[in-house]
This record gives structure tokens, sequence and C-alpha cells, in this order.
């Protein structure tokens, strides 16, 4: 080869490798810069995307989570009537503050023992004590509940004469401080038909309605749990009889003894026709304490108040009820006062007194 096409060979080499290398430069400048920019791009999306969960925080902040009342649970009387100012409600939002509304609230309630117009809520005259209704408060799609519990006071219900002025309400409280007219008769007496009885008297075989057929389960229960044949002996008693009774327990036993075991006419629960003696074979169809130690007392006393009945006269509270232990009396109170007074362990003036 000579020398002069030699040199045009290296010329030749030197510009392809100049090319080569000037792509490779061109080439690596253009992917670093790619790089670069995605590495903006997604720097900005990430941007973007911290904005959006800024603003959507920012909106939940403004959104209520939940309304709440105050209180959330309130104790009326028969026949009060109980403004809805009285309560405070609050919209509770997801930042944590908390606002109280005034506006477009609205009270509803599917119980038939208030009545709701407008702002008043007006509970039955008929409420009886342990009694309850739920009023559901409502705000945009936003709802909570308040309960109302009926407790009827012993003031609420008895004259300057001490005479009870609820005769005729099952959670009326007869005793030797409040006591019934000597009119009183209740309206709804019925005769105990389909229970086993053990005396033949037409008035004593005789109950309120409500308390008769409260008393038919029982004793169906007490015979289909433990075969127990419990048998009524001494229901309803008027005025009249008390009168009998009483002055003859005064003439056999003295006043101070009889006042023990006896009621003065007007102060028998019995006259309420919500009251009932009951007894069984092993007592001989008696009444006396030992019923408390029968299988059949023992029974009942932790099983009655299933039925809306209380022992009336506990062991102990002699000094409260005023009469002495009768495991035999029962007294029919309601289902949910007798839950009430059976779990708290108290006697019908005390579960009032507290
Ligand atoms: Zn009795």
């Amino acid at each position: 080869m000579s020398r002069k096409s030699r040199q045009k060979k290296q010329r030749f080499l030197l510009i392809v490798t100049s090319i080569f290398i000037l792509l490779l430069i061109v080439m690596i400048k253009s992917i670093s810069g790619n790089t670069k920019q995605d590495l903006d791009t997604s720097q900005s999306l990430e941007d973007n995307e911290n904005k959006q969960t800024e603003q959507s925080k920012n909106t939940n902040d403004n959104e209520i989570s939940e309304i709440k009342i105050s209180p959330s649970i309130y104790t009326a009387k028969a026949g009060e009537i109980i403004n809805t100012s009285e309560f405070e409600i609050e919209a509770m939002y997801k930042s944590g503050k908390s606002e109280k509304l005034n506006d477009s609230i609205s009270f509803l309630s599917e119980s038939d023992l208030v009545e709701i117009d407008n702002n008043n809520i007006s509970v039955s005259d008929k409420a009886l004590t342990a009694d309850s209704a739920i009023l559901t408060v409502k705000y945009k799609e936003y709802s909570c509940d308040v309960t109302v519990e009926i407790f009827n006071d012993f003031e609420s219900n008895i004259d300057e004469n001490s005479l009870v002025t609820n005769p005729s309400d099952y959670d009326v409280v007869v005793n030797k401080e409040r006591h019934l007219s000597s009119s009183y008769v209740p309206e709804d007496l019925v005769t105990l038909d389909d229970i086993p009885k053990s005396l033949q008297n037409p008035e004593v075989n005789q109950l309120r309605k409500v308390a008769y057929d409260a008393l038919k389960e029982l004793f169906a229960a007490a015979k289909e749990e433990q075969s127990f044949e419990l048998y009524a002996r001494s229901g309803y008693r008027s005025y009249n009889t008390q009168v009998s009774l009483y002055s003859s327990y005064v003439s056999n036993h003295g006043q101070e003894a009889a006042d023990k075991f006896s009621a003065r006419p007007g102060q028998s629960e019995h006259q309420t026709g919500l009251a009932m003696d009951i007894t069984c074979s092993s007592m001989n169809y008696q009444l006396d304490t030992t019923f408390g130690e029968k299988e059949e007392g023992k029974w009942v006393a932790e099983n009655a108040h299933k039925f809306g009945f209380i022992v009336r006269y506990p062991k102990g509270k002699e000094e409260i009820t005023g009469y002495q232990y009768e495991p035999w009396h029962l007294r029919y109170v309601g289902l949910s006062l007798a839950k009430e007074i059976y779990e708290s362990n108290l006697t019908l003036e005390e579960y009032f007194e507290q």
C-alpha cells in the first residue's frame, strides 16, 4: 500500500471514530436528560397528590362525624311536658371540633308514652315508673337517641290527707302512710277461673285482669319448670272486708299486734286488686313464713319478677315496709318495675325514696 493511501485510510478511521464518539455523547446526553425529566415529572405528580390529600383533608375536617345529645337519659313524670330546649345537641366534626345545633332539629318516637308537638314532648298520664321511651333526634342525615325514663315520685301522687291519687296505676304505693279511699274499687276485676284456689270466698278469688293474667303465667311456669302446684288464697279485698278483718284481729290480738300483720282499712294492698297471697299443698294451704323456706317459696322469690310480681314484704325490711316478713304476699307492679326492684334488692318504698 502506498503511503498516500495509508494516510487516507487513517483519516477515514479518525472521522468514523469521531462521529461515533460524537453520537455516543449525544446519546448519553439525551438519556440523562430524559431521566431528569422523568424525575421532575414524578416529583410534580407527588406534589400534586400531596396537594389533593391536603385539600380532601380540609374538606373532611368540615364533615360531621356524629351528633350528640345531652343528657342522654332524661327522667320524667307521667303527664310532664318536656321542652326540647332542655337538651343540648351538638355536631361533632371530623376535625375534632364541635358546634351546638339549634335549628333544623327534629324529635321522633315510636313509643305510646310520648307525644311530640314542635318543641314540646308530652309524657302520657298513664306512664308508670320504670317505663321508658326512646326519642330519636334528627339533624340532616344524622341521628342519635335519648331515653326518657319514667319516675313518678311519692309526692306526685298523694294528697294532703295521705290519700293516693293514682289508685289504679300498677306502680301505686299503698302502705301505712299512703291509703286508698273507702270508695275505691278497681274497675277491671276478674274472677280467677283457671288457677287452683284454696278458698271459696268469691270476693278474694278476684284480681285485676293484668295481675290475673300474669299470675296464670307464673303458676304455669312453676308447674312446667318444677312441677309445683301453686294455689291462690286471697286476692282482692274490699274496703269493707278489711274493716271487719282488722276489727276482728284487734279484738282477738290487740291493736299493736294487729297492726304488725294486718292493714287498717284503706291501707291494704289487697284493695288495689294487684296483690295475691299464694300457698301450696305442703303448706297445708295456709300462710306463714315457712313458705319462704319451701322449694315453692324459694322458686317464687327468684322468679316472680319475670311475670311482673315482687315479694312485697321481704325479711329484714319490716321497719321500711311496716309489715312482718310475708313470703306469700305477691304484688303486681308490671314487668319493668318488678325487674328493677328484684335486681336492686330494694322494697317498693326504698325504690321510690332513693
Ligand atoms: Zn297479702
